[in-house]
C-alpha cells in the first residue's frame, strides 16, 4: 500500500497554455480539473492555477489534515509561485503589488451539483483590500468581494452560518442595511455601506465562531483547502453519492485558480452557458448571464440572470409577454450588449463542443472586457435531450454509431416515457402562473413547502409538488421524494433547475406573481396550503390550478432511430414480462421480441376468475379440483391466445402456477361468507380450509412446482389451455411459439415429473386437433440449488430463465417481502452498495447465474438462456447478462427500451 511519503506528484499546475495534466485524468483530476488542464493546452483562456488530487482527498481522510498538509505544502507552495507567475499578481501582497487572489473548489470525478465547498476570493484582508481598490481603481467591486469572500470563508471554513431555524448571521447584517436604506438589492450598497459590512462581518466572525477571520492568505488557504476536503464528508454529500451511485473512495480534488471579476463593473460580466439546449436537445447555443456580478448570483437564483443570446432572450420575452420594446430595453442580450465579447464566447463554445465532441456546459466571467472561461464539462440533460443530441451529432459526423449509443443513460429513456398532460384537460384547466421551463415533464400533486414534508407525505404513498422560494443542496431528499419543483426564484441554471434536470424531474423556476412562505404559495390573490393540488408543464413553464390528468408520452423519430441503432449493435434481444394481450402490445411497439415472463396466476384476479380459483383451492378432493379447474380451462386458453396473438412468431414463456395458494384465499369474513354461499357449504367449512393453507415461509412453502407435483392437475389443465390456444391460432394461419416454464426447481426430478406431464398433454392435444405446433419445456432457475445441479436440469430442460428475485431472495437469505425493514438501513451505512432486488448483485448472485448457465450448457450446448427476474430492466445487470452470453433479457414493458439500449452498450464494450 502507498505510503504517505512516497513521493509522487499530488499538485498538476495549469494556465497560461500549458498544463501538466489532460482531460484524460478525470480519475486523479477530478472532472473540472482535468477540463481545466485539457482547456489550457488547447488554448483557451482560463485563468491560471492548480489541482490537488483526488488521491490526496482519500490521504486526508485516512491520514488526516496535519499529516497531509505537510505533505502537499511544498507542492502547493510551487503552484501558487507559477501561477503568480502567469497570473503576473502576488499571493500574499504585501509590497504593493496586484495582489493574486484564489477560487477554490471541488472537483470531483462527476459533478455534483452545489453538494461541495467552494471559497472565492481567497487572498483578501485589510490590506490587500486597500491595494485591489487603489489598482482596480473600483472601490467599491474591492469591498463588495472582501464582505463576500469573509461571508463565505466565514460560513465554509469557520462554519458560522444558519443553525436550525435561525437566520444566517451575515444575511442578518445585510437584510439590516437594505431595510434601513431601503435597497431592494446587495448590489446597491455604496462605499460606505460596504466597508461597514466588512466591519460587522467581521465581528459576526468573532461572535460565532470565538476567533478573528484568519488575516495570513496561507492560513485561508489551507483553511479553505482543507474545508473542500471536509465537505466530500458531509451528510449532504454523502445523500447525493448514494442516489447518484457514487463511490465514497472516490474523493474531491481540490482547484485552486487566480480568481478573475465579473463584479468590476459594466465592463464585467459573468454567466453560464451550453453550447445546446439541455433540455430539448436544439443545436441552439444559449446561456444565461450577468453584468457586474460574480458567479454564484448566476445560480444562486438571487438575480434573475439575462438570455446570452438574441434569439434565446426574443423566446424568453415571448414566454413571459413581455414587449420586444422592454426586452430591448431593459433584459437585453449579452449579443447586444458586448457584441464582440459575445463573438468571442461563441466561437469558444464551439471550439470547445468540437474538441469534446459533446454538448459543452461552460462558466465564463468577464473581466473588464476580457474573457476568461472557468469550467467546461459536458453537460447533464434531459433524457429527450440526451436522444436528439445523439441523433443530431451522428448526423453532423460530430460522433459514430457506437458513442452515440454510448452516450445514453439507458435510465433516461424513463423521461421519454413519461406521462405528459392529456390534451383535454388541460384545454380545461386553469393556468395561475408562468415560469421559466427548467426541467420538462408533467406533474400533478398536493404542494408541500418544505423537503422533509415532502419526503414524508411521500412515504404515506401520496404524490407532492416541492414548493420553494428557491431550492439548496439541501432540499435534495425532498426533489427526490416530489413529483415536480416549483420556486418562486431562480433561473434555468438554479440549483433546482440543474439538479431536476438531472433528476429528470419535471421543474418550474422564477414562477411569475407567486410569493412562497414556509407555510403557504399565494398567486393571484389565492392562497395555496399544504395539501393543496396543482399541476406542473416543466416543458412550457405553466403551473396549473388542480389536478391535470396525464396521459403516455408519444415517441419521436430520434427516438426509433437511437432504438435501430441499438438493435443494430446489439447481441442479446429483449423481451417482456407482460401477462395480458394489451402489455404485450405495448412492449412490442416498444421493441419486445417475445414474452420472457408471462405470470399465469396473475389473469387469475380479473373478474370472477378468482372465484373459479378459489372453488379449486378450496375443493376437498381431486373430483372437485377437476370440476373446478374444467371452468378454468376456457379462460385460461383465451388469455394464452391472446398473448401468443399479440407476439405473434415470437418466443412465448408462459410460467405455471407459481405462488402459495393462500394468495388466493378469501381472507376476510365477508369474502368467506360468499365463497361459502357460492359452493354451497358451511361458512365455517370454508374457514378452517383457509386456516389449514396457512404457512409459516409461504415463499418457502407450498408454492411452484410444488404445486404442480402434488396436483398436478393443475400442471394438466395449464398446459392443455397453452396448447390448445396455440394449435388453434395455427389453425388459422398465426405462429404461436409457446415454451411452458415450471417455476421454482431445486432438482431434477422435480422438473422431469413436470414435463412429463406437459409433453403428455400435448401429445394428446395434438392428437385430438390434428395440429402440431413446436414447444419448448424449459424451467426457472431461481433456487440455488438449480444452480448446482444445472447441468443435471439442463438433461431434460430445453431452456432456462432466471429468476433473480427468487435467487436473490434465497441467495442472501432476505426476504422479498420483508427486506423493506432493512435494506434502506444496510445501504445508507453502506453494508450493501444496492438493493440487491434491483441491481443485481454480481459478486454473489452472479456467481450462481454464472455457475447456472456454464453448467446449463455443459450438459446442453444450444440451451436457450434469459432472465427474468426484475434485473433484466437494470443496466448494469443487463449488461452482466450479456457477459454470461444470455440469448435475451426479459423486463416490463416500459423498461424495454432501456434494456435495448443497455444490450447494446454492453455488446459495443465488450
Ligand atoms: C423471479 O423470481 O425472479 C421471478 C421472475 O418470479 P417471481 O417474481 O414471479 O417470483
Ligand atoms: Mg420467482
Amino acid at each position: 500500500m502507498e505510503t504517505l511519503k512516497e513521493v509522487k506528484t499530488r499538485v498538476f499546475k495549469f494556465g497560461g497554455k500549458t498544463a501538466d495534466g489532460n482531460s484524460t485524468m478525470k480519475n486523479l483530476l477530478g472532472g473540472k480539473g482535468a477540463n481545466l488542464a485539457e482547456m489550457s493546452l488547447i488554448g483557451v483562456p482560463v485563468p491560471a492555477g492548480f489541482t490537488i488530487t483526488t488521491e490526496v482527498c482519500t490521504e486526508y481522510n485516512k491520514y488526516g489534515k496535519d499529516a497531509v498538509v505537510k505533505t502537499i505544502k511544498e507542492q502547493v507552495e510551487e503552484a501558487v509561485k507559477a501561477t503568480e507567475q502567469t497570473m503576473n499578481a502576488k499571493f500574499d501582497a504585501n509590497d504593493g503589488s496586484f495582489p493574486l487572489l484564489l477560487s477554490v473548489r471541488s472537483g470531483a470525478r462527476v459533478s455534483m451539483p452545489g453538494m461541495m465547498n467552494t471559497v472565492l476570493n481567497l487572498g483578501m484582508n485589510d490590506d490587500t483590500v486597500k491595494i485591489i481598490a487603489k489598482v482596480s481603481g473600483n472601490e467599491e467591486f474591492a469591498y463588495d468581494s472582501y464582505r463576500r469572500f469573509i461571508q463565505m470563508y466565514g460560513g465554509v471554513v469557520m462554519g458560522v452560518e444558519a443553525k436550525n431555524d435561525e437566520h444566517d448571521p451575515f444575511e442578518v447584517v445585510l437584510d439590516k442595511v437594505k431595510e434601513t436604506k431601503g435597497y431592494s438589492s446587495d448590489n446597491e450598497m455604496n462605499i460606505e455601506d460596504l466597508k461597514a459590512v466588512v466591519e460587522e462581518f467581521k465581528a459576526v466572525v468573532r461572535k460565532h465562531a470565538g476567533e478573528d477571520f484568519p488575516t495570513n492568505p496561507w492560513d485561508q488557504l489551507w483553511g479553505a483547502v482543507c474545508a473542500v476536503f471536509d465537505s466530500w464528508n458531509t451528510d449532504r454529500a454523502i445523500l447525493y453519492r448514494r442516489m447518484e451511485g457514487i463511490p465514497g473512495e472516490w474523493g474531491t480534488a481540490v482547484n485552486v485558480q487566480a480568481m478573475v471579476y465579473g463584479n468590476m463593473g459594466e465592463t464585467s460580466a459573468t454567466g453560464v452557458c451550453f453550447s445546446r439546449d439541455a433540455a430539448t436537445g436544439e443545436d441552439q447555443f444559449n446561456g444565461e448571464y450577468l453584468v457586474n456580478a460574480q458567479g454564484e448570483d448566476v445560480v444562486a437564483g438571487v438575480r434573475t440572470p439575462l438570455e446570452i443570446t438574441i434569439l434565446g432572450s426574443k423566446r424568453w420575452a415571448e414566454r413571459n409577454g413581455t414587449s420586444e420594446e422592454v426586452r430591448a430595453k431593459d433584459f437585453p442580450s449579452l449579443e447586444e450588449v458586448m457584441p464582440s465579447l459575445y463573438q468571442e464566447l461563441n466561437g469558444t463554445q464551439q471550439k470547445l463542443e468540437d474538441h469534446y465532441s459533446d454538448m459543452q456546459d461552460m462558466e465564463f466571467t468577464i473581466q473588464d472586457g476580457k474573457l476568461w472561461m472557468l469550467q467546461t464539462r459536458s453537460g447533464k440533460r434531459t433524457g429527450a435531450a440526451m436522444v436528439k443530441m445523439a441523433v443530431d451529432m451522428l448526423a453532423q459526423g460530430l460522433i459514430d454509431e457506437k458513442t452515440a449509443i454510448l452516450r445514453q443513460e439507458p435510465n433516461k429513456l424513463d423521461e421519454l416515457l413519461h406521462p405528459v398532460f392529456d390534451h383535454d384537460a388541460l384545454v380545461a384547466a386553469k393556468e395561475i402562473s408562468k415560469g421559466l421551463p427548467a426541467s420538462p415533464g408533467a406533474a400533478t400533486g398536493q404542494v408541500v413547502f418544505s423537503a422533509d414534508a415532502a419526503e414524508k407525505w411521500a412515504e404515506d404513498g401520496k404524490k407532492v409538488i416541492l414548493v420553494r422560494r428557491e431550492t439548496s443542496p439541501e432540499d435534495l431528499k425532498g426533489m427526490y421524494a416530489a413529483e415536480g419543483i416549483l420556486t418562486e426564484r431562480g433561473g434555468m441554471t438554479s440549483h433546482a433547475a440543474v439538479v431536476a434536470r438531472g433528476m429528470g424531474k419535471c421543474c418550474i423556476s422564477s414562477a411569475a406573481g407567486v410569493v412562497v412562505s414556509s407555510t403557504s404559495m399565494t398567486v393571484g390573490g389565492v392562497v395555496y396550503k399544504e395539501g393543496d393540488f396543482i399541476s406542473l408543464n416543466g416543458t412550457t413553464g405553466i403551473v396549473y390550478d388542480g389536478k391535470v390528468d396525464t396521459m403516455t408520452a408519444t415517441l419521436d423519430g430520434d427516438f426509433s432511430k437511437l432504438m435501430d441503432l441499438a438493435q443494430k449493435n446489439t447481441r442479446m434481444y429483449v423481451r417482456t414480462n407482460a401477462d395480458t394481450p394489451a402489455d404485450a402490445k405495448a412492449a412490442r411497439e416498444f421493441g419486445a421480441q417475445g414474452i420472457g415472463l408471462c405470470r399465469t396466476e396473475h389473469m387469475f384476479f380479473e373478474g370472477d376468475r378468482i372465484w373459479a380459483i378459489r372453488e379449486m383451492i378450496l375443493a376437498e378432493d381431486l373430483a372437485g379440483r377437476k370440476d373446478a379447474l374444467a371452468k378454468l380451462l376456457p379462460i385460461q386458453r383465451e388469455d394464452f391466445s391472446g398473448i401468443l396473438e399479440a407476439m405473434d412468431g415470437f418466443g412465448v414463456t408462459i410460467r405455471l402456477l407459481d405462488p402459495p395458494l393462500h394468495e388466493f384465499t378469501p381472507n376476510d369474513a365477508a369474502s368467506q361468507a360468499e365463497m361459502a354461499e357460492r359452493l354451497g357449504i358451511a361458512i365455517d367449512i370454508v374457514k378452517a380450509k383457509v386456516d389449514s393453507l396457512h404457512e409459516f415461509n409461504p415463499m418457502l412453502g407450498h408454492r411452484g412446482c410444488r404445486l404442480g407435483n402434488t396436483y398436478p392437475e393443475i400442471t394438466e389443465m395449464q398446459a392443455r389451455a397453452i396448447i390448445e390456444a396455440a394449435c388453434d391460432l395455427k389453425a388459422k394461419g398465426f405462429n404461436p411459439k409457446p415454451e411452458i416454464m415450471v417455476p421454482l426447481i431445486g432438482t431434477m426430478e422435480e422438473f422431469k415429473m413436470q414435463e412429463d406431464i406437459i409433453r403428455g398433454v400435448a401429445a394428446a392435444v395434438f392428437a385430438e386437433k390434428g395440429v402440431e405446433v413446436d414447444y419448448l419445456v424449459g424451467t426457472m432457475i431461481e433456487i440455488p440449488r438449480a444452480c448446482l445441479t444445472a447441468d443435471k436440469i439442463a438433461e431434460h430442460a430445453e431452456f432456462f430463465s432466471f429468476g433473480t428475485n427468487d435467487l436473490t431472495q434465497m441467495g442472501f437469505g432476505y426476504s422479498r417481502d420483508d427486506a423493506g425493514k432493512f435494506l434502506p438501513i444496510y445501504i445508507e451505512k453502506g453494508i450493501l452498495k444496492h438493493d440487491p432486488f434491483q441491481v443485481l448483485d454480481q459478486e454473489g448472485i452472479g456467481q450462481l447465474v454464472q455457475m447456472g448457465c456454464d453448467k446449463g450448457r455443459a450438459a446442453r450446448p444450444d440451451i436457450k438462456i434469459g432472465i427474468c427476474g426484475e434485473h433484466g430492466g437494470e443496466p448494469s445487470s443487463v449488461e452482466f447478462c450479456h457477459r454470461v452470453g444470455m440469448e435475451y433479457v426479459s423486463c416490463s414493458p416500459f423498461r424495454v427500451p432501456i434494456a435495448r439500449l443497455a444490450a447494446a452498450q454492453a455488446a459495443i464494450r465488450e
